[in-house]
């Protein structure tokens, strides 16, 4: 069936009867407005983020169920790197007429199942019709307990640099398909299905444990940069520590240029977060608890060292162009980073 045939309503009143109930949901799908009841002692957290076909996805490279999915962590993402428990998610779509609903059905599949992983529901959106494409607005709202969620603007000199789980990969598969290869299932699941650090953003903020935090969405180098300048001060990053999964290595050997983009590629959807050096101890503990390594990459610096990159105890240059703008422009611009810092930003103060 074409969607056309299905109609608004008709999307509407399938998501309705998909949507469950939740915590503080008084009023759901099906009204002008979701109503929310907070909790006492809790703070909401809001997010936006928004894909666009063309420009953040190719139906050529992905399948609905994974599109659903990755629209739904890349804001989690976003949750996690504040410390907040996802709670509410609001879907907005434009549509072409002529896409089928059983592609429609399989994006809602996947969107919701990873709601239901995080213990999230949706709570409303709107559709409307696109007139070439598919528009896919996701806004999100987790909450923390008042005074917890991390900023990224505590970090202090002498603070230790980590970040969770591998670097690269993502970049690494989209080089990839940008090539005309096909990734393997693993970088493929790195780019496609990201993996939201929600429990351990959460289990960082509820022990008070680090003092600065961000997630990577545009690339180690760059999302540093906006940490760095949020706390006004500089860092030094030691290259041979970055945590490296066995794919990425694997193509690294043959060629040590791809290094770059563990420092600069995008979407790691990882967590970059700084704490006091002697919380090493309880940070190993809670990364076993929340099933998600962590690596010490580097040491927070004083204002005037600026970013700083080393290997094997030489100084080396930052790379050209790191990280990923928006509206840049080039052949990379297009199909790469997932979040509009402007919109993100916005949302956020
Ligand atoms: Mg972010």
């Amino acid at each position: 069936m074409k969607l056309a045939q299905r109609g608004e309503f008709g999307i509407i009143a399938a998501l309705r009867q998909r949507s469950a109930a939740a915590p503080g949901l008084i009023t759901g799908i099906g009204d002008d407005c979701a109503v929310i009841a907070p909790q006492p002692g809790e703070q909401l957290l809001v997010t936006s983020d928004m894909l666009v076909e063309g420009v953040h996805f190719r139906w050529d490279w992905t399948d609905p169920v994974r599109l659903g999915r990755k629209c739904a962590s890349v804001n989690l993402s976003d949750l996690a790197a504040m410390g907040a428990t996802p709670r509410y998610l609001f879907l907005a779509l434009a549509l072409p007429g002529d896409l089928d609903t059983a592609i429609l059905d399989a994006f809602f599949d996947g969107f919701l199942s990873v709601c239901g992983e995080h213990g999230a529901v949706l709570a409303g959106g709107d559709t409307c019709a696109s007139s070439a494409g598919m528009t896919i607005s996701v806004t999100a709202l987790g909450s923390a307990a008042t005074g917890t969620a991390l900023l990224r603007s505590g970090a202090v000199a002498g603070d230790a640099l980590f970040v969770s789980g591998s670097l690269g990969d993502s970049a690494l598969a989209l080089q990839q398909l940008l090539a005309g290869k096909r990734p393997e299932s693993f970088l493929a699941q790195r780019h496609f299905d990201p993996t939201p650090r929600v429990n351990l953003g959460c289990a960082l903020a509820q022990t008070g444990l680090a003092t600065a935090m961000i997630d990577l969405s545009d690339g180690l180098l760059a999302d540093l940069g906006h940490l760095l300048s949020a706390s006004s001060v500089g860092a030094r990053i030691e290259i041979e520590t970055l945590p490296l999964s066995a794919a990425f290595r694997q193509a690294l050997e043959q060629n040590q240029a791809l290094i770059d983009l563990a420092l600069s590629g995008g979407e790691d959807y990882e967590l970059l977060f700084t704490a006091p050096a002697a919380a090493a101890a309880l940070l190993a503990d809670l990364a076993q608890k929340s099933a998600t390594p962590i690596t010490r990459i580097g040491t927070v610096l004083p204002l005037v060292n600026g970013l700083q990159l080393f290997a094997n105890g030489q100084q080396r240059p930052l790379p050209a162009g790191q990280g990923y703008k928006h509206f840049a422009g080039g052949p990379e611009s297009c199909i790469l980073g997932n979040v509009c810092a402007v919109q993100e930003d916005a949302a956020r103060r």
